[in-house]
């Protein structure tokens, strides 16, 4: 076995990058090599390259003599598995690879918008970055922010809403470590200022309207031991009434939901059971209730929605 072989069947968890079509050395008509930081030739055009990013094309502005045979190499700093990455992306006739990971995405796309100056790929960039929103929007956040898109990295924060990032319960996000503290503080800053709109909804109910509260249709009013009441809340044009003491175990329970995560499902399983455990008790409220609870939950949603919509997010990119 000689030494190349024995490196192929010793390090099965590095294999050695090969390329494929159109970047293997049978690429038709190839005029230039980009030799990846690992040592792995891609035969590329320079045409190509130079219609795609403004910098390709000034490193190609001294044309080869057609005379010299020797196709002339470019050393670049990305390995070849991102250097496939980044052409796939785009390249003409090249077949596109899934790209795995929030890190290679990262990478790919640093090299491709931040490196290369490729700028027509940014629709499609932000559409591969905007598939993560949900599993991770910190991420999201972070390569947005880098990346210096302002629209994504709102899209994101907006999505961090449903988390509760300001408790520290989770896992460092790994992405940190490409944002600066500025640009967190200012994630952690406009979710701090959402929690607060969004549980002062919940808190207090000037806002609504009387007859959208759940409960107020009881038939057991007056009969406190039939459908136990609490405090004295005041409704919009200053109405006052009590509270069922089913509907006030709903709204603390979500005042401090939503003071942690100010996006955070209204209608969890955690929340719906603090009413219901106790709404089966009053024979009227028992009837109509929960249909009642899940119409303000409409209303409830937009509201803080709306008012979630009123703050900035104070981002200097
Ligand atoms: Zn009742």
């Amino acid at each position: 076995m000689s030494d190349s072989d024995s490196d192929l069947t010793t390090a099965p968890s590095s294999p050695r990058f090969i390329t494929r079509s159109p970047f293997d050395d049978g690429g038709a008509g190839a005029d230039v090599i980009l030799r990846s930081s690992d040592g792995i030739d891609f035969h590329v055009h320079r045409l190509v390259l130079s219609l795609a990013s403004s910098v390709f094309k000034d490193m190609f502005a001294f044309p080869q003599p057609d005379s010299d045979p020797v196709i002339p190499t470019v050393q670049v700093s990305e390995s070849a598995r991102i250097l496939d990455l980044v052409l796939r992306f785009w390249y003409p006739g090249a077949e596109p690879t899934v790209v795995q990971t929030l890190d290679d995405l990262r990478e790919t796309l640093e090299a491709l918008i931040m490196k290369y100056d490729v700028k027509f790929v940014v629709p499609s960039a932000k559409k591969k970055l905007r598939e993560h929103l949900a599993d991770d929007p910190v991420a999201v956040f972070s390569i947005a922010c880098r990346l210096q898109w302002k629209d994504v990295a709102l899209e994101a924060a907006k999505e961090s809403l449903k988390l509760p990032l300001r408790a520290f319960e989770s896992e460092r996000p790994r992405q940190l470590q490409y944002m600066t503290a500025e640009t967190y503080h200012t994630l952690l800053q406009y979710h701090s200022e959402c929690a607060k709109v969004a549980a002062s909804a919940t808190a207090a109910l000037q806002w609504a309207n009387c007859q959208d509260i759940p409960g107020v249709n009881c038939t057991n009013w007056a009969d406190p031991i039939a459908c136990p009441r609490t405090g004295h809340w005041t409704f919009a044009h200053n109405t006052m009434a009590p509270l069922t003491a089913w509907f006030s175990a709903y709204l603390d329970g979500a005042t401090g939901v939503l003071s942690r995560s100010p996006a955070a499902r209204l209608d969890s399983v955690d929340l719906l059971s603090l009413p219901l455990t106790k709404l089966g008790s009053c024979s009227s409220c028992r009837v109509d209730g929960f249909l009642e609870l899940m119409n303000f939950l409409e209303i409830l949603r937009a509201k803080i929605d709306g008012d979630i919509n009123s703050i900035e997010l104070k981002l200097d990119i």
